[in-house]
């Protein structure tokens, strides 16, 4: 092996020329396509040159675009027949900067650095509603599935791993009016190798499932896709035994108020999807009877929003007579008497009931099949396994009116931007003080100050939350509000209607408040963020969901749920510790980053607005990245890992390097010609400047 390397007719030098060559192309080419990563280019430090760079690149399908090894993406809004398996078998095994950028280069990186370090990497996928995030994690995904090692045994496995996405999908994903598939929960998945690299298994978190979306939506969206699916794609005899109709316009919680109307998306083939949906359910062997009881709970819920109550003699809601009850005894397995008398209520009271029960059957349902696919996908082998997470979670979201769905929401990506912030701008400047390399800092954006004011204990947004919660009967939504401009009005990144003008000149009406995140400013509406952090259901209710014959709704009823005696934790600080939950599983592991760009608010091909990508690239902190990147070094890897990958290409490390790590290091890259502004040596670390040299260090290692 080291004779070969010996033996290379093209120096380090000529090699590293080539590639830059072919790297950047002519220089026509060049003007036309742009460059594809921004840290190679000296004229790419203004947000204008990285404006016109990914513009550029944008005009010619070209959507992706390095800085280093992070890649951005722009939504192209179109089919561009890059995601075939001849594709793949390109991007496969070769190296990250010869080819041009693209998602299987990034996941191949991934994949090929988890299976020569044995570590644990994690892609953490970002950017608003509509840009592309999961679309890009399902492309990660089928790459894994395709170009893994297979045997049949694995093959299953990856057939359960490719089957989970539609299944999730269906019953998670919905039409807003900023993406016609917007996740609407949010989503870590673990896939995991053995040390032949073959897929042997995944897991799956979930994140907060926005359920108030199943008695609810907004002007122009949908429930989940499943209601639709089942509506119009159910077969007749399934559609009869399950006592619905084929018209959604039958249903009111898929009919908005004030409209009569369901929203309509063409981009969505109902009927298609539910055949695919339903293969995969069996693929991922749900069991006849689950899959029966899962599409009961579906229609019950529909049942349930037809439910009218009138009131009794005495004011009581009944529900007499109603069709709709013997359809939900009978889907529900609880007898028809039972609901009949599930009040006292008054028939205000009733319909919350009713609507509460609906989101809560639902949510649960969602977290009951979470579950069941990751027993499908567990891996029983307990050898020790390596891991790449997809990080996929609803990305920013900015509407007319945003409710505490939209602050929960946004609060989760003021978190990830801390995380990248943490890992990348902090972390690095970090590690060139410890490594005691020369480094001038780069000032960025510390988004941890919006972070505080929403979760900080008890002085943050969820704190004052909960407290107000605390207080059934007295408290209300603008009790709650009252507190926050109390407590929070002097924020420089909180804005109540008594402040507007001063802070962001833009008025703000009595029952908002306004708070500047790191991605822009969000005005939330405080009606119903105390009922929905509460989430409560009477608890008579849950008695009756208890005695169910549906198997999955016993299941997510259980009789040792702790009582109401107990408090349970409100929905934003349950959604806080899992977030720090995930905060931890994130940082244990390798990252990498995939940054998701929307050419335009309109879901338009072809069409690039300056202004709103300007923002992004502005919020989503490239230019900082570029700027540490370029300044600093694009690669660096522990002594120990270089020499050893690296130790064949020098006669005097190999086959074995008596002295230190670093010692060896700077025998090998003498001998491979590294020149002194090229790299630096750290404590522990070598740090490469470009990535051709590694590159070309590894194309050297490839052919010995
Ligand atoms: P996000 O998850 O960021 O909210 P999605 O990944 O669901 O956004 O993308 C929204 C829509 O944009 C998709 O349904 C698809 O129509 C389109 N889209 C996204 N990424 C691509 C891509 N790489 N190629 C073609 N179309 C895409
Ligand atoms: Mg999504």
């Amino acid at each position: 092996m080291a004779h070969m390397a010996l033996e290379m007719s093209e120096s380090l030098e000529e090699r590293c020329n080539r590639i830059l060559r072919d790297m950047e192309g002519s220089l026509t080419a060049r003007d036309r396509v742009g460059i594809q990563d921004f840290v190679l280019l000296d004229a790419y430090t203004s947000e204008s040159a990285v404006l016109d760079n990914l513009r550029k690149r944008f005009n010619e399908n070209l959507i992706y675009t390095y800085i280093g090894t992070l890649l951005v993406s722009v939504n192209p809004y179109k089919e561009l027949g890059i995601y075939t398996k001849k594709q793949m078998d390109i991007y496969m095994g070769v190296n990250f900067f010869e080819l041009p950028p693209h998602i299987y280069a990034l996941a191949d990186n991934v994949y090929r650095t988890m299976l020569t370090e044995t570590n644990n990497h994690f892609i953490l996928i970002s950017g608003e509603s509509g840009a592309g995030k999961t679309e890009a994690s399902k492309k990660i995904l089928q790459f894994y599935a395709v170009s893994c090692p297979s045997t049949k045994l694995l093959d299953n496995v990856r057939d359960r791993l490719l089957l989970s996405n539609p299944v999730l999908e269906a019953f998670g994903n919905a039409k807003t009016l900023k993406n016609d598939n917007s996740s609407r929960f949010g989503k870590y998945m673990d896939i995991q190798f053995d040390h032949m690299g073959g897929a042997v298994g995944g897991h799956i978190l979930s994140y907060l499932l926005e359920k108030s979306r199943v008695v609810h939506q907004n002007h122009g969206e949908r429930s989940f896709h499943i209601f639709y699916q089942l509506v119009e794609g159910g077969e007749e005899d399934l559609l009869r035994w399950l006592g619905l109709e084929r018209n959604c316009q039958r249903y009111s919680y898929l009919v908005q108020v004030g409209e009569g109307e369901c929203a309509k998306v063409s981009s969505v083939n109902d009927k298609s999807d539910w055949k695919t949906v339903r293969k995969a359910l069996s693929v991922i062997e749900f069991s006849e009877s689950n899959i029966e009881s899962l599409f009961a709970i579906i229609a019950s819920v529909l049942h349930l929003g037809n439910a009218m109550f009138v009131a009794d003699s005495q004011g009581y809601a009944t529900l007499n007579n109603s069709p709709e009850i013997h359809w939900l005894s009978k889907l529900l397995g609880i007898p028809a008497q039972v609901i009949q008398v599930l009040s006292p209520f008054t028939v205000d009271q009733a319909v919350y009931a009713k609507d509460a029960l609906a989101k809560a059957i639902y949510g649960r349902t969602f977290t009951w099949l979470v579950n069941e696919l990751n027993e499908s996908l567990a891996n029983k082998d307990s050898s020790r396994k390596t891991v790449i997470g997809l990080l996929d979670i609803y990305g920013f979201e900015v509407f007319s009116v945003n409710s505490f769905e939209q602050f929960c929401i946004n609060y989760c990506n003021e978190k990830l931007q801390q995380l990248f912030i943490q890992l990348t701008l902090k972390s690095e400047q970090e590690e060139y003080e410890m490594e005691g390399i020369e480094w001038e800092s780069v000032p960025y954006f510390n988004n941890k100050i919006i972070c505080d004011l929403v979760e900080e204990k008890f002085k943050g947004i969820i704190s004052v939350l909960d407290e107000e919660c605390l207080r059934p009967g007295e408290a209300t939504d603008m009790t709650f509000l009252e507190k926050l401009e109390e407590k929070m009005g002097g924020h420089p990144h909180f804005v109540t209607h008594k402040l507007a003008d001063q802070k962001t000149r833009k008025t703000l009406e009595r029952g908002d408040f306004r708070l500047l995140h790191y991605a822009g400013e969000v005005t939330y509406c405080v009606v119903g963020f105390l009922d929905k952090n509460n989430d409560l259901l009477y608890r008579n209710i849950k008695e009756v969901m208890r005695q169910s014959k549906n198997a999955i709704v016993k299941h997510c009823f259980p009789s040792t749920e702790p009582d109401s005696k107990k408090r349970p934790e409100t929905v934003a600080t349950q959604f806080k510790s899992s977030l720090v939950g995930l905060t931890e599983i994130l940082m244990s592991k390798e990252p990498w980053y995939v940054r998701c760009m929307k050419p335009n608010e309109g879901k338009q091909p072809g069409l690039f607005d300056d202004v709103l990508v300007r923002h992004q690239v502005k919020y989503l902190g490239l230019m900082e990245h570029l700027r540490v990147r370029r300044a600093g070094f694009a690669y660096r890897r522990r002594y120990e890992i270089f020499l050893q990958r690296y130790k064949p290409l020098c006669p005097d490390t190999w086959p074995n390097w008596k002295g230190t790590a670093a010692e060896g290091v700077e025998c090998l890259i003498k001998h491979l010609g590294y020149k002194p502004d090229e790299y630096k040596m750290g404590r522990t670390k070598i740090f490469i400047r470009h990535p051709r040299t590694l590159f070309a260090t590894e194309d050297a290692f490839e052919v010995c």
